[in-house]
């Protein structure tokens, strides 16, 4: 496979490898990333979890940022911790990143190599700062760990028997965690952290060959000693006999399966080939075509399971092995059932493979977002290239340029018949023992029966020695709409200079509001939005709106069920999808320029022919029934619903569904509320924001949105007040395995006008109270992995209500002093601000804006909010955030937020 040419890669005679290349979109920033060869596999028994401790000393001084400097300096330059600067261990490999960082002064840029040579080799490693860290870690652990995690620790060294993998899973430990000494670190670091096992990739903005001759000025002095060992190669070895592994655990809310079927991946000297991509294409249509089938199979009738779907891909994450991996969730009780249908499902494609038509579609699928990620290729930005690269170094997986990418896809695609990708797909899905393995995660609970490995044995080989007909792939061939409407026409028009977009008026009062950009060229938006919602209708239907409002409301279009649809669109980049809320309700979607008219007219069939489809309305609910029913199992579902309806004053509509929801819904009822909502296209205003053509958006919102039913009588906004008031306290416990609190404290205004103002002092707020919080909670007291500040607005019809927010789980020891923290926080806040860290919020919203200000979906909302409130965030935006002093936003969380006394604390403890 050709090499993108326009990426400067290169080697130091110490083995470092760097990837260099420019890129002006956006223009004015670089990632900057380090990419390690090592991660968790590359531990000694000593050491498990100090790959990812160390992740976390890299941001706790070195050489030349000692304490928090890496996050003080970064900060200063805009650049959040967090959603900028940040780092990921995996089992084989640790990725560090600094993005979105200001080019236009070249010590920014230096300033950033430095920080990632000291991650190659200068952390401090601090005695007291690694102490301070093992709460964090800890804190980490405890977050992570849910029943789903709890069942997969147990069951990893059976899942990877023989191999070092089964003992390597990153967290690590805790025993080791919260006592190793640094030294043990340290060895890990120096024994690993090697210039022969690192790659830096810098793409972005910046003089190439200055970032290069900095680099050999920075790495180049730095050796590997003589006797550095190198990577070992730790195998996964194949099973003769198929390996099964059942876990329980009490807050499981419902029974899943993994089908695993073992393969070695493409060795990496043939990645760089053509075989790469051979490979890769069998692997995703195997698993589209695949899904495909197993959808259908969930919504047919005598289904036993809700859920199944297969995809190709490392084995459990792993680099050393491969796997055709099937997920399987059953209908509660029908566990073994479903497994048989499932593996018949797979059987199937092993014996007969897929059908020429259900390969059409899929590879039709595949080439059109092909064709998409093509069409924008001067628009790439620098994450996606800094990925190809991460990929290319770690892996040896290709990086041509999309030209060559697309160009070759399609020409080795168009050799490629459906008989050559069944052979691809019968190698993925195997029909014996070898290298299968199968592990249950399984409820545990009084009354419920536990499936035995004997019983899934016997599932399997059963479902095996059946005998099997070959698929057939019914299509209904045809179009979305058989018969065009009558046309309107377009009858008024007005320009918002302000902003830059055109008003229209239609004939049937509908309003269209278009903003052309060239942000990307192949992407348009639409959002059709109108008051109304789910306060206009009565107690009564109190289950159907909470269906609706889940967006659990399944439903086909005109003549086509969903799997019908899907089948329908292959090969279109179009889409829409029907939202509501309790005051208004929404209608978004999507496409490419090419898929404009497909978008339009499925635009049309959603205001005017939902069509019922109660098997993917079963399949759905079915599903969420399951998970709510049992949702006072899982501790996080059990703290969010005590948050809500404590925020909302226990309003029905935001409180979590029950099973009695589920039961008492009415489908065609929902279906009805759907369509009474879209009765009136009057009642919305469309945005189309993107790169359209106007001469031919404009035929067809003469052909599809003008056409569509409406009336003169417009629905009513509607006032629904839905917030606590005064001060408020619900502390609570609840039964969990592992002991984690929650703490939540929370302040609100009285109603306000919506200003861009208030909106921009209330997100400053929680952004400057947040930084507050890392600094006290996090990394003074390390009561917390981690802590956040959330800013909320509600509304009625005519009044706005703030909500600043702190956001606390931890360590149930901890909750009081997180408490406090929290209080703390705000309070002192109240009387004053470190300028220092408003200086950096501002920074940091400057370079969103930036960014935002060329995205299609904030165009979206500009247009949004200047339509329905009046207010403008695009115009002096800039100037008005680089005004604000800390006295105004000490003032605004004093006076608005603060003084009326509305205070809610939300305090969840294990029981
Ligand atoms: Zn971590």
């Amino acid at each position: 496979m050709p090499v993108d040419p326009e990426v400067r890669v290169g080697h130091l005679d110490n083995g470092l490898t760097y990837y260099i290349r420019h890129n002006n979109n956006p223009e004015g920033v670089a990632n900057f990333y380090i990419a390690q060869k090592v991660g968790s596999i590359n531990e000694d028994d000593d050491q498990r979890g100090l790959a990812h401790f160390l992740e976390h000393m890299a941001f706790n001084g070195s050489e030349h940022f000692p304490g928090n400097g890496i996050i003080d300096y970064t900060r200063s330059l805009g650049v959040e911790f967090g959603r900028d600067l940040n780092a990921y261990t995996s089992i084989d490999r640790t990725v560090y990143n600094i993005n979105n960082v200001p080019t236009a002064r070249q010590t920014a840029v230096d300033s950033c190599l430095l920080i990632l040579k000291d991650w190659s080799n200068g952390l401090t490693l601090d005695a007291g700062e690694i102490d301070k860290e093992r709460g964090v870690v800890h804190g980490e652990w405890r977050l992570g760990s849910g029943a789903m995690q709890r069942i997969r620790d147990a069951a990893w060294p059976q899942m990877l028997k023989d191999s070092k993998y089964g003992n390597r899973l990153p967290i690590g430990l805790m025993e080791i965690i919260d006592n190793f000494t640094p030294q043990t670190l340290r060895a890990y670091y120096e024994k690993w952290y090697r210039p022969d096992n690192q790659g830096l990739i810098i793409v972005g903005d910046v003089d190439v060959d200055k970032v290069e001759a900095k680099i050999k000025e920075l790495w180049s002095g730095v050796t590997v000693p003589a006797d550095a060992v190198k990577i070992p190669h730790e195998a996964i070895p194949d099973n003769d006999d198929a390996i099964y592994v059942i876990g329980q655990d009490k807050e499981m809310q419902q029974n899943m399966y993994m089908i695993m079927m073992k393969h070695d991946g493409l060795p990496d000297e043939m990645k760089p080939t053509m075989m790469s991509l051979i490979f890769n294409f069998g692997g995703e249509m195997t698993g589209m075509m695949l899904n495909n089938r197993l959808q259908e199979a969930a919504q047919s009738e005598g289904s036993a399971f809700l859920v199944a779907q297969g995809s190709d891909g490392k084995f459990l994450s792993t680099k050393a092995k491969d796997a055709f991996t099937t997920i399987v969730i059953p209908k509660p009780g029908q566990d073994i059932e479903a497994i048989k249908q499932v593996t018949q499902e797979l059987n199937r494609v092993n014996q007969y493979g897929f059908t020429a038509t259900e390969y059409e579609r899929a590879k039709d699928d595949y080439l059109s977002q092909l064709k998409k990620l093509y069409d924008n290729r001067a628009k790439i930005k620098n994450d996606q290239y800094a990925n190809d690269y991460i990929e290319n170094f770690l892996e040896n997986e290709p990086m041509p340029s999309i030209e060559d990418q697309y160009n070759l896809t399609n020409q080795v695609v168009k050799m490629l018949p459906v008989e050559v990708v069944n052979e691809l797909s019968k190698e993925m899905i195997t029909a014996n023992d070898t290298n299968l393995v199968v592990a249950g995660f399984l409820r545990e609970a009084e009354g419920i029966k536990v499936t035995t490995v004997d019983e899934l044995k016997g599932a399997i080989t059963g479902a095996r020695a059946e005998k099997l007909e070959a698929y057939v792939d019914n299509v209904i061939t045809e179009p979305l709409m058989t018969a065009l409407p009558k046309k309107g026409a377009i009858k008024k028009e007005t320009e918002n200079k302000q902003l830059g977009y055109k008003q229209l008026t239609l004939s049937n009062g509908v309003k269209v509001i278009l903003k052309k950009t060239d942000f990307k060229d192949n992407e348009i938006l639409m959002r059709a939005y109108a008051d109304g919602g789910l306060a206009l209708y009565g107690p009564k239907d109190d289950d159907n709106l909470k269906i609706l409002a889940m967006g659990f409301a399944e439903a086909g279009l005109g003549n086509f069920s969903q799997r019908d649809l899907t089948k329908a669109l292959a090969g279109k980049q179009a889409g829409v999808d029907f939202d509501i809320d309790v005051t208004d309700q929404t209608v978004t979607g999507h496409s490419t320029p090419d898929d404009l008219e497909t978008l339009m007219q499925l635009i049309y069939l959603q205001f005017t022919a939902i069509k019922s489809d109660k098997a993917a309305y079963d399949q759905t609910t079915g599903y969420m029934a399951e998970q709510f029913k049992n949702a006072s199992l899982n501790p996080q579902l059990v703290f969010t619903d005590s948050l809500q309806s404590t925020l909302t004053n226990h309003y029905k509509l935001s409180s979590l569904p029950k099973a009695e929801t589920f039961e008492n819904a009415d489908y065609e009822r929902i279906l009805q509320i759907q369509r009474e909502r879209l009765a009136n296209a009057a009642d919305y205003t469309f945005v189309f924001v993107g790169n359209f053509d106007e001469a031919i958006m404009r035929q067809y919102l003469e052909q599809y949105i003008a056409s569509l039913p409406a009336n003169k009588k417009l629905t009513k906004k509607q006032s629904v007040k839905h917030v606590w008031n005064g001060h408020v306290e619900n502390r609570f416990k609840a039964k969990m395995q592992d002991g984690q609190s929650i703490v939540v404290e929370a302040w609100r205004s009285n109603g306000v006008p919506y200003t861009v103002e208030g909106r921009t002092l209330l997100k400053m707020a929680a952004d400057v109270l947040e930084a507050v919080y890392l600094k006290s909670i996090r990394e003074e007291h390390s009561a917390s992995y981690t802590v956040s500040a959330q800013a909320d607005v509600d509304t009625d019809a005519d009044e706005f209500y703030y909500t600043l927010l702190g956001y606390c789980p931890c360590d149930p020891d901890k909750a009081q002093l997180a408490e406090s923290l929290l209080k703390q926080g705000i309070e002192d806040a109240a009387k004053a601000i470190d300028p220092e860290v408003l200086a950096k919020v501002k920074e940091a919203m400057l370079n969103h804006f930036d960014e935002d200000s060329k995205s299609n979906n904030h165009w979206l909302n500009y247009i949004f909010r200047n339509e329905k409130y009046g207010t403008d965030f695009y115009n002096g935006y800039k100037e008005r955030v680089s005004a604000v002093t800390p006295e105004q936003v000490s003032a605004f969380i004093r006076d608005v937020i603060m003084k009326p006394g509305h205070h809610a604390e939300i305090v969840m403890m294990p029981e």
